[in-house]
């Protein structure tokens, strides 16, 4: 529990929230700002606020309740497919600092239209530039 996160109070219950579905470490309830109907939030029950903090059994908790809802999206409401975000620190877009995975349920010919939206910014780095910076990565993080 964290003072004054929505998402711990909705998991604490003290927020009030269409729940779905939870398992031991991760609980699944209905954004209030939807951009598909059943629109849904998978959040760690532990106040994780950013990506690279969630633990290995977090993220199995998270994505394993993610699939369970997409089949419940698909047979409830006739889905054929899903999109899955997540937004991380600030420079990510991240709106409530308690990690959290969007499932959206998607039809065909939905609208979102996220193909032209992503191929507009494609940037075309060439196989050295790609090269390079895969290096960097390679480079552990120290302690
Ligand atoms: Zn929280």
């Amino acid at each position: 529990m964290h003072d004054s996160c929505v998402f711990c109070e909705i998991i604490g219950g003290s927020s009030p929230a269409s729940r779905i579905v939870e398992n031991a470490e991760a609980l699944a309830f209905l954004t209030i700002g939807p951009i598909r109907e059943g629109h849904a939030l998978i959040v760690p029950k532990r106040h994780v606020v950013e990506f690279p903090d969630a633990t290995a059994s977090e993220f199995a908790a998270i994505f394993g309740l993610g699939a369970e809802v997409a089949r419940r999206q698909r047979r409830a409401l006739g889905s054929k497919g899903e999109t899955l975000f997540l937004a991380s620190g600030a420079a990510g877009e991240q709106s409530v600092s308690h990690l959290h995975l969007h499932v959206v349920p998607r039809h065909e010919a939905d609208g979102l239209d996220l193909t032209s939206w992503w191929q507009k910014r494609m940037q075309q780095p060439d196989r050295a530039a790609l090269d390079s910076i895969a290096d960097r990565l390679r480079v552990r993080p120290g302690p």
